[in-house]
C-alpha cells in the first residue's frame, strides 16, 4: 500500500493514502498526487496500538480494495473511519466493511458542477450514500464549503438532498486555499451554510468546533 505518511496522536492517528482518482481543482491534499513509498499493511498496523482510533484518508484510500482489506485485517481491534470521496465505494466493497465508520465527501450535487470540480460525475456518490444508509452503516457526509464554488446554496440542496433519504450526519467543512484557488470562508459563512443546511436535516456540525485532525500530532514517515 502506497502511503505519505502517518500521524499519529492519543485522540486519533491518521493514515494517509497516496492517489487520488478525483482531480478537484482546489485539492488540499499533497496526498493526491502518486509519491509516498510502498509499506505492507502489517508494518503500518504495527504503529497503531490496539484499541487506538484510526483514521484512512489521503488522496483516496478505496481505490485499491484488496490492499484496504488487507489493511484492515490487520488493523483488527481499532476503530477504524475510512475518509472518502465515495467513488469506489460500491455494494461489493460495502459487503466487505463490517464495523466500519465512514465519512464519505459529497462535492456538489448539481452533476455539472461536481464534473467540473473533481472531472468525475457524481452519480456513483450519490448511490454510495444511499447504500450507507440503508445498509445501516455509521456515517456522515462532508462537504467543503468554498466560496464562489460551493456555497451556501449547493450545501442547502445537498442537505435537502441526504434528507430525502433518511435522517443523515452532516458535516460543512471550511476550506483551506491552496494555488490561489478560491479564499478561506469567513466563520459566519460556515455557520450560515451550517444553519441553511439544519432547514432539512437534524444533525449538522462543521469543521469549526469539531475538527477532524487533532492539534497534536506526531507525523511518522515511513522508508522502505
Ligand atoms: S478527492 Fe480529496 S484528495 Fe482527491 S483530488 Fe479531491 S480533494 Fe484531493
Amino acid at each position: 500500500m502506497r502511503i505519505s505518511y502517518l500521524a499519529l496522536s492519543e485522540a486519533r492517528c491518521t493514515v494517509q493514502v497516496s492517489g487520488c482518482n478525483f482531480r478537484c481543482r482546489g485539492c488540499f491534499s499533497n496526498e493526491r498526487h502518486q509519491g509516498g513509498v510502498e509499506v505492507s499493511p502489517a508494518r503500518i498496523a504495527e504503529h497503531i496500538p490496539t484499541g487506538r482510533e484510526v483514521m484512512l484518508a489521503g488522496g483516496e484510500p478505496t481505490m485499491n480494495r484488496q490492499e484496504l482489506l488487507s489493511l484492515l485485517h490487520e488493523l483488527e481491534g481499532r476503530k477504524v473511519i475510512i475518509s472518502t470521496n465515495g467513488y469506489c465505494l460500491d455494494r461489493e466493497l460495502l459487503e466487505n466493511l463490517a464495523d466500519v465508520t465512514v465519512h464519505i465527501d459529497l462535492k456538489a450535487l448539481d452533476p455539472d458542477l461536481h464534473r467540473w470540480y473533481t472531472g468525475k460525475d457524481n452519480s456513483r456518490v450519490l448511490e454510495a450514500v444511499r447504500m450507507l444508509h440503508d445498509q445501516g452503516f455509521d456515517f456522515e457526509v462532508n462537504t467543503v464549503y468554498i466560496p464562489e464554488v460551493i456555497d451556501a446554496g449547493e450545501i442547502e440542496r445537498i442537505a435537502a438532498f441526504l434528507s430525502d433519504i433518511g435522517d443523515i450526519r452532516y458535516k460543512v467543512i471550511r476550506y483551506v486555499p491552496v494555488c490561489g484557488f478560491s479564499r478561506r470562508p469567513g466563520k459566519e459563512e460556515i455557520f450560515a451554510a451550517v444553519s441553511a443546511a439544519g432547514k432539512h436535516l437534524d444533525t449538522v456540525s462543521s469543521s469549526i468546533k469539531n475538527r477532524s485532525h487533532p492539534e497534536h500530532r506526531h507525523v511518522l514517515r515511513l522508508d522502505r
